[in-house]
């Protein structure tokens, strides 16, 4: 028996909803609650059983102290956005519930990957015999799981790690975002940085790019090197590493709005003035731009998402492995009627939670995904419509830069 609350009802939410509802045997009660009720009940009027919904502004702690004695839940999933995710852990930490999220916080003025917010949450969760799991989603969050499943059955001295992000999928609108606009133009003209030697190396943003073939057929795309969330984590939990490297596929057209919009000023994340009133141009920006949970039904094509690793196998020789996963944006509309992003963001969230309440996965305190056993996770994956596959030869060469 076991209850969860899913904040946020936004794409992601709508997506963790649905797996959740497809395992009644582990997620006995579900609560989506968000900051706008009504899109927790459209999303609820979807399901195949009845799930409870409310309103809650989880910026607001008191309030979400309230919304957790109201509905005493075993586990919240946080699907909101990274601003809410201290707000959640002390409202956790204050009705003793667990905590599970998708992207580490970050403070609304400073676009920012780093856990030192949230890891300094590590003695009072401990204290209060509580586990936070940081992270839940593709990546963060599968990706660390391809990198420890990778160490623990193939390559155990892990020397370098790729993580390669691709979406060939198309959703035909001139411009939009396949997950939440303000944190996605965040994320994308932030600073690249990546480790290399022992240290972090920074480069400007979107300025080294590769080709990259993707496997089984499904084309040839240029891939950036950008700074991600699980870089700072892998790097401090594999020990070892040499170089760890984040990149993402951009379309041609996505970086041509991307470059004007940032050129006239409206990916700015510092007030404005307009008309006597301050305005954040990127938030105003995403007032305009299509709602990502929109873009379900008009996108074709896959993601593909994985990590290449290198170092040394048990008997000491050069070995390389690609592990990945490829996702079809109209398979998973049919099934739960959102696109790919979301769903791959979606489903390791609720397979994070299965983990936690299922007590596979089990510890005081607050963890990164990669601080836990893959094989659990890995096959979950391969049950819950994420299946990936292992092969064992270097998909990609970076460039030197
Ligand atoms: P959306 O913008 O589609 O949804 C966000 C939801 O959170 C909305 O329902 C929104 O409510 C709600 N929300 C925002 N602020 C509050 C608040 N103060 N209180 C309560 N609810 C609030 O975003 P996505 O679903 O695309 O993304 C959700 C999260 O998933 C983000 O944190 C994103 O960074 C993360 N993510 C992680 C990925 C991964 O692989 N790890 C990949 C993609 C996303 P309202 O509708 O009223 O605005």
């Amino acid at each position: 028996m076991s209850k969860v609350i899913i904040i946020g009802a936004g794409g992601v939410g709508a997506v963790v909803a649905h797996k959740c509802a497809q395992m009644p045997e582990v997620f006995t009660d579900i609560v989506l609650a968000s900051r706008t009720k009504s899109k927790c009940d459209a999303i609820a009027a979807q399901l195949p059983r009845p799930a409870t919904t409310d309103q809650v502004d989880a910026d607001n702690v008191p309030q979400t102290i309230a919304l957790l004695k109201k509905h005493k839940p075993d586990l919240v999933i946080n699907v909101a956005l990274p601003y809410q995710d201290l707000h959640i852990m002390d409202a956790c930490l204050e009705v003793g519930v667990n905590y599970l999220d998708t992207a580490n916080y970050e403070p609304p003025d400073q676009a920012k990957f780093e856990y030192k917010w949230q890891w300094a949450y590590q003695d009072r969760f401990k204290q209060a015999g509580l586990m936070a799991l940081l992270g839940s989603g593709f990546d963060p969050g599968v990706t660390s799981v391809f990198c420890t499943y990778g160490r623990k059955h193939f390559i155990p001295n892990i020397e370098e790690i790729d993580i390669i992000d691709c979406n060939a999928g198309n959703h035909g609108q001139p411009f939009a975002t396949n997950f939440n606009p303000e944190i996605n133009i965040r994320e994308v003209t932030a600073r690249g940085r990546f480790w290399q030697d022992g240290k972090w190396v920074e480069t400007d943003p979107l300025s080294v790019k590769s080709p990259f073939i993707m496997p089984e057929e499904l084309g040839k795309l240029k891939i950036y090197l950008m700074y991600h969330e699980e870089l700072e984590s892998l790097t401090k939990h594999i020990p070892g590493l040499k170089r760890a490297r984040f990149w993402m596929s951009f379309s041609e057209n996505y970086l041509k709005h991307l470059e004007v919009l940032g050129n006239v000023g409206m990916t700015r994340i510092d007030p404005v003035k307009f008309k006597g009133v301050d305005i954040i141009p990127l938030q105003f920006l995403k007032t305009l731009l299509p709602d990502p949970a929109s873009l379900g039904p008009l996108t074709k094509g896959k993601t593909c998402i994985g990590c290449q690793l290198k170092g040394k196998d048990t008997a000491g020789n050069d070995s390389t492995v690609f592990i990945y996963n490829i996702c079809d944006h109209e398979a998973c509309y049919d099934e739960v009627r959102s696109q790919a992003i979301s769903y791959t963001t979606g489903v390791p969230a609720m397979i994070g939670a299965k983990m936690m309440l299922t007590g596979k996965w089990a510890g005081q305190g607050v963890f990164n995904m990669e601080q836990f056993d893959p094989d659990p996770f890995m096959s979950d994956l391969k049950l819950c419509g994420l299946p990936w596959k292992v092969m064992r030869q270097p998909v990609f060469t970076a460039p030197p830069h």
